[in-house]
């Protein structure tokens, strides 16, 4: 039944139920004429078997049975013969393959359209198997090893084919945990079930940084804990008065380091203000010896040593390095000492200013 479907070039090459009679067969091509015409011969071709005779035999066109040259204008569609032709019973074209359908020629179109004993072939690519359309479905959905299916675990879809492959690596896989606390963990979690969640991973006690030296699956933790409260305050106390002892010492050594800086500092000041003084001292006398001391010079003696004096006061009673009140009223109380054993000091006493 090819050319009832391809190009409709030749007859109807049908599984006709009764022989067909002569005169409904084309002399040319053998078989059921399709749109028949009439020649003045009185005989019957197919249009197409016709025209295909013309053409091979340079527009000249014989009658295959009679060999008479026929004129391509008295040549006429034969409507009737084509109506009974077209009503004659056929079987299915596929009735090889079991199809039972029997119905008019003008409806095995039609019916081919639908019939489900078609071959055709499978639409899951590469494969390439041949099948009737009745088991078409069963074979893209069920059978074919190129279909598609989900992967139970991760819900994608994969080629059947590749199932086993997929699965053995799906990132969804349940797994018996590596630790075997009997759980079942996606493949793709174990990793944080272990590190965050597996009974069975052995972690240090939440107190490792106080001391606690505990280590255990994290199921024993809770006993751990529970049991060993006396032990981790014991461990806080100790680690607490020791940050206390760490502290103080710190803060010592930052004292000490402060006062000596102080020291430092004061010794520097006071052998400047000395050196400055006998400086000034020694500048004073010999204007002194100058003759009679103008306003100015005599001024100057009186108002320099004053002056220092008063530094020295303010210098005694700033805050020692330690900071006791004990000790500032001490250094206050040196004063008068200080002056007196200080032989720089000694020239700017009253006496020393009369003698100028
Ligand atoms: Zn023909
Ligand atoms: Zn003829
Ligand atoms: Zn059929
Ligand atoms: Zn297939
Ligand atoms: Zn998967
Ligand atoms: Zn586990
Ligand atoms: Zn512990």
């Amino acid at each position: 039944m090819e050319n009832l479907n391809e190009e409709n070039i030749g007859g109807y090459d049908a599984y006709f139920i009764n022989e067909i009679l002569d005169e409904h067969e084309c002399p040319v091509c053998k078989m059921a004429l399709r749109e028949p015409v009439q020649t003045q011969c009185g005989h019957r071709l197919c249009l197409s078997c016709a025209e295909e005779m013309r053409k091979r035999n340079n527009g000249v066109l014989t009658c295959p049975l009679d060999n008479s040259i026929l004129d391509s204008s008295k040549i006429f569609p034969d409507i009737a013969i084509e109506r009974v032709i077209m009503q004659l019973k056929v079987k299915c074209s596929n009735f090889a393959n079991d199809c039972e359908w029997t119905g008019e020629l003008k409806t095995l179109n039609e019916h081919l359209g639908s019939c489900k004993y078609q071959t055709l072939k499978c639409l899951n690519r590469p494969c390439s198997t041949s099948l009737l359309l009745k088991n078409l479905k069963e074979h893209m959905e069920k059978l074919c090893i190129y279909r598609l299916v989900t992967c139970q675990y991760c819900k994608q879809k994969i080629i059947f084919s590749e199932k086993q492959n997929h699965e053995e690596n799906c990132k969804c896989l349940p797994l018996c945990c590596v630790n075997q606390c009997g759980m079942n963990i996606m493949r793709k979690e174990m990793s944080s079930h272990i590190t965050d969640s597996c009974a069975n991973t052995i972690i240090p006690c939440q107190y490792l940084n106080i001391g606690c030296k505990f280590e255990g699956m994290r199921k024993e933790h809770e006993t751990h804990d529970n049991s060993s409260m006396q032990n981790h305050l014991s461990l806080a106390i100790s680690k607490l008065d020791a940050l206390e002892n760490k502290i103080t010492l710190t803060m010592d050594i930052l004292e000490n380091k402060i006062a000596s800086k102080v020291n430092a500092l004061e010794n520097k000041i006071t052998l400047t203000v000395d050196a400055l003084e006998y400086k000034i001292t020694s500048k004073v006398e010999s204007l002194g010896n100058l003759g009679e001391p103008s306003t100015k010079h005599s001024l100057t003696r009186k108002f320099i040593p004053s002056k220092i004096s008063t530094y020295r006061r303010e210098k005694n009673s700033s805050s020692p390095p330690k900071g006791h009140e004990e000790k500032k009223r001490d250094s206050t109380r040196k004063i008068p000492v200080l002056r007196k054993s200080n032989p720089t000091r000694d020239l700017f006493s009253p006496d020393r200013q009369a003698f100028s």
